[in-house]
Order: C-alpha cells, then structure tokens, then sequence
C-alpha cells in the first residue's frame, strides 16, 4: 500500500500545490489504484508520476465542491484515449452523477468502458474479499463523507513442517492452503488450512475525510488507523473561522487522530496564505498534540516500511 498525494491545496490551486487528489496504490495487495477526489488538473498530476490512469477502477469523491471534482471530466476522458476499456466505479454523493454524465454530454464525449455510479450512503459502500470500505457524513458546508478503508486480514503463512507432517504433497495443494483454503488428500483426509498456517496478519486501515470542521465522525472514522488523512485548512489562532467555513484547524485534525488512538496522522487540504514556514509551524504545533503527524505536499508519497509511516 502507498499513498500519493497529487494535490494538497485548499480552494483553488497555488504554484506549490495543486487542489485535492489522493491515489491509494494497492498494486502489490490487488493490482488497482483507488483515487480519492479529483480535482481540477488531476490528470496533468497524475502525468508526473507513474500512476497509469487505466489502473484506477474507483474513484471515491467525498462532497461535490469544484476543488474536489472539477478534474473528473477531463481525466475520464483521458483515460478513454489511453485506451482503458476496463470499467470505472465512482462512489459519491448523488450530484456526482449528474455533474459527470451532464460534462459528457454537452461536450459530446463517449468513453470507451462503462462507469457504473454508487451513490454513497452511511455504512459499507464497498465489500470484497481483501478489502471493506465505510463511509460516514462528516460536517462541512454542503454534505461531505469520510471513508475508511480496511484490509481484510491476510492469511498467514504456510508452515511446510506441519503440512509434510499431516501428509499433504508439495505442489498446488500447498498454494491452495496458502490461501486459506481447506483440501482433501488423495486418501480422502481433509486437512485443514488453519491447522497449518501461522496465525492471520491484520490487514492496515486507512481513514481518508474530506472537508470538515472538527466532529465526532472523524473521530469514529479514524478509530485506531494505521494512517489518517484529515484537511488542515487553518491554523490554531483561527479556530472559530476554520469551524464557520466547514473547516478545520491542525490542531483539531491532531486531536481527532489523538482521541481515535490512531497511528498515523497526514495534514492536507492547506491553504495557500500558509508560506513554507508557516506549514512547518502547522507541523509543529500539530505534533504537540499527535507525534505522528506529517503534511503532505504534492506529489508526496507515503508508505510503511517495517511498520513506520515513511514520506518518499
Ligand atoms: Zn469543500
């Protein structure tokens, strides 16, 4: 799992920093990229990295604002030219919808692979055998969700001692219990997966929220995470504004991030009055409530590398 930032800013696009994309690459788990909001000029971001666009199958928005969707029209149909022919789900509040296929029409666009649209609702919005996706309102301006997004628990590993011990032969009856799954030998005896894996590795969990002022879903959102994503868009000596707009403070994203006992905290969604230092200082005073906290520039790009969040 990595996460890439491909925009960072609050609003409307700076020269440091473009508006709100975040790709979660799952290639090593299942191959896909998970994009989360996608701004105006998304895809001239996603060119400097190596993010191919047909790799993307879902697109999750969080609320309909222009600096979350505006890039929506413009990559899909990019993605048609590069040839993906391979379907696109986007999940988002109903608006999404009209906003896209009203795009596609007016400018007479026809894409190559089908888009089938969800529109979200609180609870499970997506469900597979590797992962589970939830989503809940959070408090901005107009209705806005947060997802989280959990990794089933992997299988753990295969110990050959004991496999060779109930009789099982090397060869594609290993793969299978690999995965989990029960066989019968030649004899008929059934050997058991569990009976020969080590115990299952959790799976990580992401907490990616759009835009919101300081509230209890984040908090529920964010529970115990290995990494959440929340927007800073004002700094602590503006904590009344920040909450009149639909917005939060870094100090709030740290707090969230404290009371949800989560591991991990990735600032975004800044605005362009904060210069270098400023952010640096959104860092700062962040961190005396959350250690872990990091901010994301354009193009960042997080991982965990032996169970420490590390920034590209
Ligand atoms: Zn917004």
């Amino acid at each position: 799992m990595q996460l890439q930032f491909l925009g960072t800013g609050a609003g409307m696009p700076s020269k440091e920093r473009n508006v709100t994309s975040i790709a979660l690459k799952l290639l090593d788990e299942i191959g896909s990229i998970w994009l989360f909001d996608c701004g105006e000029g998304t895809q001239h971001q996603i060119l400097r990295t190596a993010i191919r666009p047909r790799r993307i199958d879902k697109i999750f928005i969080t609320h309909v604002h222009g600096d979350h969707i505006f890039g929506l029209p413009g990559f899909l149909s990019s993605r048609s030219f590069l040839g993906g022919e391979s379907p696109l789900t986007i999940y988002g509040p109903a608006h999404v919808r009209s906003f896209i296929e009203t795009a596609l029409q007016m400018s007479n666009t026809h894409l190559t692979y089908p888009i089938h649209f969800i529109d979200v609702q609180e609870g499970i919005v997506y469900e597979d055998a590797h992962f589970v996706v939830h989503a809940k309102k959070l408090q901005h301006v107009i209705e806005c969700f947060g997802y989280r997004i959990e990794q089933k628990d992997l299988p753990g590993q295969l110990l050959v001692d004991k496999a060779q011990a109930l009789g099982v032969p090397r060869g594609p009856l290993y793969k299978e219990l690999k995965l989990g799954h029960n066989v019968t030998l030649e004899d008929g005896t059934i050997v058991k997966a569990n009976d020969v894996l080590s115990a299952p590795k959790p799976g990580f969990t992401v907490t990616i929220l759009g835009d919101t002022k300081y509230c209890d879903a984040s908090i529920i959102l964010a529970k115990e995470a290995d990494l959440v994503v929340h927007e800073a868009t004002f700094d602590a000596s503006t904590t009344n504004l920040a909450a009149s707009y639909g917005h939060a403070t870094n100090v709030e994203a740290a707090t969230v991030a404290k009371k949800a006992k989560a591991k991990n905290l990735i600032m975004t969604h800044i605005s362009a009055r904060f210069l270098k230092q400023d952010v640096e200082k959104l860092v700062n005073e962040a961190q005396t409530v959350f250690p872990n906290t990091f901010v994301a520039d354009d193009f960042a790009l997080f991982e965990f590398k032996n169970g420490q969040l590390v920034k590209d």
